[in-house]
Protein backbone atom coordinates (compact mmCIF):
# COMPACT_ATOMS: atom_id res chain seq x y z
CA UNK A 1 0.00 0.00 0.00
CA UNK A 2 1.16 2.92 -0.99
CA UNK A 3 0.77 5.84 1.73
CA UNK A 4 -0.14 7.99 -0.68
CA UNK A 5 -3.27 6.48 -0.65
CA UNK A 6 -4.35 7.75 2.86
CA UNK A 7 -6.02 10.86 4.22
CA UNK A 8 -3.03 12.88 4.84
CA UNK A 9 -5.20 14.84 7.78
CA UNK A 10 -4.49 12.34 10.63
CA UNK A 11 -1.10 12.95 10.09
CA UNK A 12 -1.63 16.22 11.38
CA UNK A 13 -3.07 14.98 14.59
CA UNK A 14 -0.82 14.97 17.34
CA UNK A 15 0.42 11.40 18.62
CA UNK A 16 -2.40 11.22 21.68
CA UNK A 17 0.03 10.13 24.34
CA UNK A 18 -2.21 11.08 27.58
CA UNK A 19 -3.79 8.65 28.13
CA UNK A 20 -1.37 5.64 27.41
CA UNK A 21 1.27 8.04 29.39
CA UNK A 22 -1.21 8.27 32.60
CA UNK A 23 -1.99 5.01 32.39
CA UNK A 24 2.18 3.63 32.32
CA UNK A 25 3.29 6.23 34.76
CA UNK A 26 0.21 4.65 37.31
CA UNK A 27 1.12 0.93 36.29
CA UNK A 28 5.17 2.12 37.57
CA UNK A 29 4.04 3.49 40.34
CA UNK A 30 2.14 0.87 41.72
CA UNK A 31 4.64 -1.46 40.73
CA UNK A 32 7.32 0.57 43.31
CA UNK A 33 4.23 1.10 45.87
CA UNK A 34 2.12 -1.70 45.71
CA UNK A 35 0.94 -1.35 49.46
CA UNK A 36 -0.05 1.78 48.58
CA UNK A 37 -4.04 2.44 47.12
CA UNK A 38 -4.19 4.30 44.42
CA UNK A 39 -7.19 6.37 43.79
CA UNK A 40 -9.01 7.39 40.37
CA UNK A 41 -10.32 10.93 40.04
CA UNK A 42 -9.63 10.85 36.89
CA UNK A 43 -12.56 8.57 35.34
CA UNK A 44 -14.48 10.33 32.67
CA UNK A 45 -16.58 7.36 32.81
CA UNK A 46 -19.79 6.41 35.16
CA UNK A 47 -19.36 3.89 37.94
CA UNK A 48 -23.22 3.51 39.32
CA UNK A 49 -25.06 0.44 37.74
CA UNK A 50 -27.99 0.85 35.43
CA UNK A 51 -31.00 1.76 37.94
CA UNK A 52 -34.13 -0.67 38.01
CA UNK A 53 -36.18 1.10 35.85
CA UNK A 54 -33.72 0.97 33.10
CA UNK A 55 -32.96 -2.73 33.76
CA UNK A 56 -36.62 -3.73 34.08
CA UNK A 57 -37.32 -2.38 30.41
CA UNK A 58 -34.27 -3.97 28.85
CA UNK A 59 -35.25 -7.30 30.41
CA UNK A 60 -38.96 -6.87 29.02
CA UNK A 61 -37.51 -6.19 25.28
CA UNK A 62 -35.63 -9.30 25.48
CA UNK A 63 -38.70 -11.57 26.03
CA UNK A 64 -40.12 -9.49 23.41
CA UNK A 65 -37.46 -10.39 21.43
CA UNK A 66 -37.81 -14.44 21.93
CA UNK A 67 -41.36 -14.56 20.81
CA UNK A 68 -42.10 -14.12 16.86
CA UNK A 69 -44.77 -11.76 17.33
CA UNK A 70 -42.90 -9.42 18.87
CA UNK A 71 -39.53 -9.99 17.72
CA UNK A 72 -37.87 -6.94 16.11
CA UNK A 73 -35.22 -6.96 13.06
CA UNK A 74 -33.89 -3.58 11.72
CA UNK A 75 -35.31 -0.59 13.21
CA UNK A 76 -36.18 2.68 11.65
CA UNK A 77 -32.86 4.69 11.36
CA UNK A 78 -33.86 7.79 12.77
CA UNK A 79 -34.92 5.64 16.14
CA UNK A 80 -38.17 4.04 17.74
CA UNK A 81 -41.30 6.50 17.37
CA UNK A 82 -41.56 5.52 21.07
CA UNK A 83 -38.66 7.00 22.15
CA UNK A 84 -38.29 10.11 20.11
CA UNK A 85 -42.17 10.55 21.36
CA UNK A 86 -40.46 10.30 24.90
CA UNK A 87 -37.67 12.26 24.51
CA UNK A 88 -40.20 15.20 22.92
CA UNK A 89 -41.93 15.36 25.52
CA UNK A 90 -39.73 14.55 28.43
CA UNK A 91 -37.21 16.92 27.65
CA UNK A 92 -39.04 19.41 25.66
CA UNK A 93 -42.36 20.12 26.27
CA UNK A 94 -41.73 19.72 30.10
CA UNK A 95 -39.69 22.81 29.28
CA UNK A 96 -42.15 24.97 26.97
CA UNK A 97 -39.83 24.19 23.81
CA UNK A 98 -41.64 22.82 21.08
CA UNK A 99 -39.63 19.99 19.08
CA UNK A 100 -41.44 17.07 17.39
CA UNK A 101 -40.03 13.72 17.08
CA UNK A 102 -39.13 13.93 13.48
CA UNK A 103 -36.52 16.69 14.51
CA UNK A 104 -35.02 13.97 16.82
CA UNK A 105 -32.30 11.52 15.50
CA UNK A 106 -31.82 8.42 17.67
CA UNK A 107 -27.89 7.23 18.18
CA UNK A 108 -25.78 5.21 19.78
CA UNK A 109 -23.67 8.15 21.20
CA UNK A 110 -22.86 11.51 21.36
CA UNK A 111 -19.17 11.17 20.51
CA UNK A 112 -20.03 9.44 17.39
CA UNK A 113 -22.71 12.57 16.31
CA UNK A 114 -20.58 15.37 17.36
CA UNK A 115 -17.93 13.60 15.49
CA UNK A 116 -19.95 12.78 12.12
CA UNK A 117 -21.54 16.63 11.69
CA UNK A 118 -18.96 17.94 10.12
CA UNK A 119 -19.64 16.28 7.68
CA UNK A 120 -22.53 18.04 6.43
CA UNK A 121 -20.63 21.03 6.01
CA UNK A 122 -18.13 22.33 2.75
CA UNK A 123 -14.44 21.50 3.57
CA UNK A 124 -13.89 25.54 3.52
CA UNK A 125 -16.24 26.08 6.78
CA UNK A 126 -14.15 27.50 9.48
CA UNK A 127 -14.32 25.80 12.97
CA UNK A 128 -14.70 28.00 16.11
CA UNK A 129 -13.91 25.71 19.07
CA UNK A 130 -13.37 26.56 23.14
CA UNK A 131 -10.15 26.14 24.55
CA UNK A 132 -10.04 24.11 26.42
CA UNK A 133 -12.38 21.34 25.66
CA UNK A 134 -13.85 17.87 24.92
CA UNK A 135 -11.07 17.10 21.91
CA UNK A 136 -13.52 15.08 19.76
CA UNK A 137 -14.86 18.34 17.89
CA UNK A 138 -11.53 19.95 17.13
CA UNK A 139 -9.81 16.35 15.77
CA UNK A 140 -13.01 15.58 13.89
CA UNK A 141 -12.03 18.67 12.21
CA UNK A 142 -8.57 18.14 11.75
CA UNK A 143 -9.51 14.55 10.03
CA UNK A 144 -11.53 16.22 7.52
CA UNK A 145 -9.07 18.87 6.63
CA UNK A 146 -10.11 21.78 8.23
CA UNK A 147 -8.10 22.68 11.20
CA UNK A 148 -4.79 24.13 8.98
CA UNK A 149 -1.83 22.82 10.57
CA UNK A 150 -0.55 22.46 14.50
CA UNK A 151 1.41 25.64 15.31
CA UNK A 152 4.12 25.82 18.12
CA UNK A 153 1.40 27.11 20.58
CA UNK A 154 -0.28 23.75 20.35
CA UNK A 155 -3.62 25.67 18.43
CA UNK A 156 -4.19 24.77 14.57
CA UNK A 157 -3.78 27.70 12.16
CA UNK A 158 -7.28 27.36 10.72
CA UNK A 159 -9.63 27.57 13.88
CA UNK A 160 -11.10 30.31 15.71
CA UNK A 161 -10.28 29.44 19.30
CA UNK A 162 -12.66 30.74 21.99
CA UNK A 163 -10.65 31.02 25.38
CA UNK A 164 -12.74 30.11 28.59
CA UNK A 165 -10.75 30.80 31.43
CA UNK A 166 -10.99 32.14 34.80
CA UNK A 167 -10.82 35.72 33.33
CA UNK A 168 -13.60 35.87 30.99
CA UNK A 169 -15.39 33.58 34.07
CA UNK A 170 -15.67 30.97 31.51
CA UNK A 171 -18.06 33.30 29.28
CA UNK A 172 -15.87 32.80 25.67
CA UNK A 173 -15.68 36.18 23.72
CA UNK A 174 -17.78 36.12 20.65
CA UNK A 175 -15.32 34.50 17.43
CA UNK A 176 -14.09 36.19 14.51
CA UNK A 177 -16.68 36.72 11.75
CA UNK A 178 -15.28 34.40 9.27
CA UNK A 179 -16.71 31.25 11.75
CA UNK A 180 -19.24 29.05 10.40
CA UNK A 181 -19.24 26.40 12.99
CA UNK A 182 -19.19 27.27 16.39
CA UNK A 183 -19.25 24.07 18.94
CA UNK A 184 -20.20 24.71 22.32
CA UNK A 185 -20.18 22.38 25.05
CA UNK A 186 -22.61 23.29 28.99
CA UNK A 187 -22.13 22.27 31.35
CA UNK A 188 -18.66 21.80 29.77
CA UNK A 189 -16.40 19.32 30.03
CA UNK A 190 -13.46 19.78 31.26
CA UNK A 191 -14.07 23.03 33.16
CA UNK A 192 -17.03 21.74 34.76
CA UNK A 193 -18.42 25.56 34.08
CA UNK A 194 -21.61 26.50 32.68
CA UNK A 195 -22.69 28.92 29.73
CA UNK A 196 -24.83 32.02 31.22
CA UNK A 197 -28.04 32.53 29.72
CA UNK A 198 -26.33 35.98 28.51
CA UNK A 199 -23.70 34.48 26.66
CA UNK A 200 -25.95 31.87 24.93
CA UNK A 201 -28.12 34.51 23.86
CA UNK A 202 -24.95 36.35 22.41
CA UNK A 203 -23.76 33.69 20.40
CA UNK A 204 -27.04 32.91 19.01
CA UNK A 205 -27.69 36.70 17.57
CA UNK A 206 -24.35 36.13 16.52
CA UNK A 207 -24.40 33.01 14.50
CA UNK A 208 -27.60 34.38 12.80
CA UNK A 209 -26.19 37.68 12.41
CA UNK A 210 -23.07 35.98 10.89
CA UNK A 211 -24.93 32.88 8.85
CA UNK A 212 -22.94 30.90 11.80
CA UNK A 213 -24.07 27.42 12.68
CA UNK A 214 -23.73 26.37 16.70
CA UNK A 215 -23.14 22.80 17.67
CA UNK A 216 -24.25 22.82 21.14
CA UNK A 217 -23.28 19.58 23.22
CA UNK A 218 -25.57 19.22 26.30
CA UNK A 219 -24.24 15.98 27.31
CA UNK A 220 -24.12 17.49 30.78
CA UNK A 221 -27.54 19.21 31.17
CA UNK A 222 -29.04 16.65 33.75
CA UNK A 223 -26.37 17.53 36.43
CA UNK A 224 -27.74 21.70 36.02
CA UNK A 225 -29.13 22.03 39.49
CA UNK A 226 -30.56 24.78 38.93
CA UNK A 227 -33.77 25.70 36.88
CA UNK A 228 -32.99 29.08 35.55
CA UNK A 229 -29.53 28.14 33.99
CA UNK A 230 -30.16 26.71 30.47
CA UNK A 231 -30.63 23.38 29.67
CA UNK A 232 -31.28 23.12 26.05
CA UNK A 233 -29.80 25.84 23.36
CA UNK A 234 -33.54 26.10 22.24
CA UNK A 235 -34.75 28.10 25.64
CA UNK A 236 -32.41 30.99 23.87
CA UNK A 237 -34.63 32.97 21.29
CA UNK A 238 -33.97 32.13 17.48
CA UNK A 239 -31.50 28.71 18.28
CA UNK A 240 -33.74 26.97 15.95
CA UNK A 241 -32.84 28.87 13.13
CA UNK A 242 -29.16 28.32 13.49
CA UNK A 243 -28.40 25.67 16.49
CA UNK A 244 -28.18 21.45 16.40
CA UNK A 245 -28.47 20.08 19.80
CA UNK A 246 -26.79 16.69 20.92
CA UNK A 247 -27.89 14.62 23.75
CA UNK A 248 -26.69 11.43 25.56
CA UNK A 249 -27.60 9.09 27.88
CA UNK A 250 -24.52 8.63 28.98
CA UNK A 251 -24.15 10.24 31.55
CA UNK A 252 -27.45 11.10 32.80
CA UNK A 253 -28.15 7.37 32.76
CA UNK A 254 -24.97 5.27 32.99
CA UNK A 255 -25.34 4.31 29.51
CA UNK A 256 -21.85 5.38 28.74
CA UNK A 257 -21.34 1.16 28.10
CA UNK A 258 -24.98 0.35 27.24
CA UNK A 259 -24.99 3.18 24.28
CA UNK A 260 -27.90 5.83 23.04
CA UNK A 261 -27.97 9.55 22.78
CA UNK A 262 -29.89 11.99 20.02
CA UNK A 263 -29.21 15.03 18.10
CA UNK A 264 -31.64 17.43 17.23
CA UNK A 265 -31.85 19.31 14.14
CA UNK A 266 -35.08 21.17 13.87
CA UNK A 267 -37.50 21.84 10.59
CA UNK A 268 -36.05 26.01 10.97
CA UNK A 269 -32.74 24.30 9.06
CA UNK A 270 -34.78 22.01 6.71
CA UNK A 271 -31.95 21.27 4.38
CA UNK A 272 -29.71 20.62 7.13
CA UNK A 273 -32.26 18.32 8.43
CA UNK A 274 -32.81 15.81 5.81
CA UNK A 275 -29.20 15.79 5.19
CA UNK A 276 -28.55 14.27 8.78
CA UNK A 277 -31.55 11.86 8.14
CA UNK A 278 -29.73 11.45 4.39
CA UNK A 279 -26.29 10.78 6.36
CA UNK A 280 -27.84 8.19 8.78
CA UNK A 281 -30.04 6.27 6.75
CA UNK A 282 -27.37 6.06 4.40
CA UNK A 283 -24.36 5.51 7.03
CA UNK A 284 -26.33 4.64 9.95
CA UNK A 285 -28.68 1.47 10.81
CA UNK A 286 -30.45 2.32 14.26
CA UNK A 287 -30.30 1.86 17.85
CA UNK A 288 -31.06 -1.85 18.83
CA UNK A 289 -34.79 -2.22 20.13
CA UNK A 290 -33.66 -3.09 23.85
CA UNK A 291 -31.48 -0.26 24.08
CA UNK A 292 -34.23 2.10 23.14
CA UNK A 293 -37.00 0.74 25.47
CA UNK A 294 -34.14 1.16 28.12
CA UNK A 295 -33.57 4.59 26.79
CA UNK A 296 -37.45 5.23 27.29
CA UNK A 297 -37.89 3.84 30.60
CA UNK A 298 -35.31 6.89 31.72
CA UNK A 299 -38.50 9.53 30.85
CA UNK A 300 -40.57 7.04 33.71
CA UNK A 301 -41.53 8.50 36.95
CA UNK A 302 -39.43 5.61 38.29
CA UNK A 303 -36.41 5.95 35.41
CA UNK A 304 -36.91 10.21 36.55
CA UNK A 305 -36.22 9.60 40.21
CA UNK A 306 -33.83 7.18 39.96
CA UNK A 307 -31.32 8.34 37.46
CA UNK A 308 -31.95 11.76 39.60
CA UNK A 309 -30.93 10.03 43.26
CA UNK A 310 -27.76 8.89 40.95
CA UNK A 311 -26.79 12.13 39.62
CA UNK A 312 -27.05 13.62 43.60
CA UNK A 313 -25.03 10.87 44.66
CA UNK A 314 -22.11 11.85 41.96
CA UNK A 315 -22.90 15.63 42.77
CA UNK A 316 -22.16 15.18 46.43
CA UNK A 317 -18.82 14.26 45.77
CA UNK A 318 -18.61 16.94 43.33
CA UNK A 319 -19.26 18.82 46.33
CA UNK A 320 -16.78 17.08 48.78
CA UNK A 321 -14.15 17.62 46.16
CA UNK A 322 -15.01 21.73 45.78
CA UNK A 323 -15.23 22.29 49.41
CA UNK A 324 -12.11 20.09 50.50
CA UNK A 325 -10.09 22.08 47.52
CA UNK A 326 -11.33 25.30 48.67
CA UNK A 327 -10.64 24.44 52.34
CA UNK A 328 -6.94 23.73 51.56
CA UNK A 329 -7.01 27.56 50.23
CA UNK A 330 -6.71 26.24 46.67
CA UNK A 331 -9.13 27.82 43.64
CA UNK A 332 -11.44 25.76 41.93
CA UNK A 333 -14.31 25.69 39.09
CA UNK A 334 -16.86 24.06 38.18
CA UNK A 335 -18.35 21.12 39.85
CA UNK A 336 -21.75 22.80 41.05
CA UNK A 337 -23.83 21.60 37.35
CA UNK A 338 -21.13 19.38 36.23
CA UNK A 339 -19.42 16.33 37.67
CA UNK A 340 -16.30 17.81 37.17
CA UNK A 341 -13.39 19.75 39.09
CA UNK A 342 -11.56 22.33 37.68
CA UNK A 343 -8.74 22.96 40.22
CA UNK A 344 -6.09 26.29 39.33
CA UNK A 345 -3.16 25.04 40.26
CA UNK A 346 -0.41 27.58 42.11
CA UNK A 347 1.14 30.24 39.77
CA UNK A 348 3.54 28.58 37.12
CA UNK A 349 2.88 24.77 38.25
CA UNK A 350 2.57 22.84 35.27
CA UNK A 351 -0.33 20.34 34.86
CA UNK A 352 1.75 17.37 33.83
CA UNK A 353 4.32 17.72 36.58
CA UNK A 354 0.94 18.13 39.21
CA UNK A 355 -0.20 15.19 37.58
CA UNK A 356 3.58 13.07 38.95
CA UNK A 357 3.49 14.94 42.48
CA UNK A 358 -0.09 13.98 43.51
CA UNK A 359 -0.15 10.59 41.98
CA UNK A 360 3.72 10.52 43.67
CA UNK A 361 2.74 12.31 47.39
CA UNK A 362 -1.01 11.46 47.98
CA UNK A 363 -1.23 8.40 45.53
CA UNK A 364 -4.66 10.06 43.75
CA UNK A 365 -5.02 10.41 39.68
CA UNK A 366 -6.86 13.11 38.19
CA UNK A 367 -6.27 14.34 34.15
CA UNK A 368 -4.07 17.26 33.70
CA UNK A 369 -5.80 20.55 32.39
CA UNK A 370 -3.42 20.61 29.30
CA UNK A 371 -5.11 17.13 28.01
CA UNK A 372 -8.05 19.55 26.79
CA UNK A 373 -6.22 21.61 24.68
CA UNK A 374 -3.59 24.59 25.25
CA UNK A 375 -5.81 26.77 27.29
CA UNK A 376 -5.69 24.07 30.14
CA UNK A 377 -2.43 24.65 31.21
CA UNK A 378 -1.96 25.24 34.84
CA UNK A 379 -5.83 23.34 35.32
CA UNK A 380 -6.27 20.07 36.92
CA UNK A 381 -9.68 18.21 36.60
CA UNK A 382 -10.83 16.33 39.05
CA UNK A 383 -13.75 14.33 38.34
CA UNK A 384 -17.28 12.98 40.54
CA UNK A 385 -17.66 9.57 39.19
CA UNK A 386 -15.58 7.92 41.95
CA UNK A 387 -16.56 5.97 45.15
CA UNK A 388 -17.93 8.58 47.91
CA UNK A 389 -15.42 6.97 50.47
CA UNK A 390 -12.55 6.95 48.42
CA UNK A 391 -12.85 10.49 47.12
CA UNK A 392 -13.10 11.58 51.04
CA UNK A 393 -10.43 9.47 51.20
CA UNK A 394 -8.58 11.01 48.40
CA UNK A 395 -9.25 14.77 49.64
CA UNK A 396 -7.72 14.05 52.79
CA UNK A 397 -4.16 12.84 51.83
CA UNK A 398 -4.26 16.08 48.98
CA UNK A 399 -4.97 18.20 52.59
CA UNK A 400 -1.99 16.82 54.20
CA UNK A 401 0.10 17.40 51.16
CA UNK A 402 2.65 20.48 51.94
CA UNK A 403 1.53 23.11 49.49
C1 LIG B 1 -19.19 11.83 27.67
C2 LIG B 1 -19.42 12.92 26.71
C3 LIG B 1 -20.27 12.74 25.62
C4 LIG B 1 -21.08 11.48 25.48
O1 LIG B 1 -20.61 10.64 24.54
P1 LIG B 1 -21.35 9.28 24.22
O2 LIG B 1 -20.75 8.88 22.93
O3 LIG B 1 -22.81 9.56 24.10
O4 LIG B 1 -21.05 8.32 25.33
C5 LIG B 1 -20.48 13.79 24.75
N1 LIG B 1 -19.89 14.98 24.95
C6 LIG B 1 -19.09 15.19 26.00
C7 LIG B 1 -18.51 16.52 26.21
C8 LIG B 1 -18.82 14.16 26.90
O5 LIG B 1 -18.01 14.39 27.93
Amino acid sequence: MDSEMLNSNYGLLPETYLFSQIAQKIAVYQKRRPEREVIRLGIGDVTCPLVPAVIEAMHRAVDEMALAESFRGYGPEQGYEFLRRAIAEGEYSARNIDISPDEIFVSDGSKCDVANIQELFSSQCRVAIPDPVYPVYLDSNVMAGRAGTLQNDGHYSRVNYMLCNADNGFQPELPPRDTDLIYLCSPNNPTGTVLSRTTLEKLVAYALEINAMILFDAAYADYIRDDSLVHSIYEIPGAKKCAVEFHSFSKSAGFTGVRCAFTVVPHEMEQLRRMWLRRQTTKFNGVNYIVQRAAEAVYSPAGREQTRNVILRYMNNAAAIRNGLQSCGYTVFGGEHAPYIWWKLPEGTKSFDFFDRLLEECAVVGTPGSGFGPGGEGFFRLTAFGDPAKTREALIRIAAMAQ
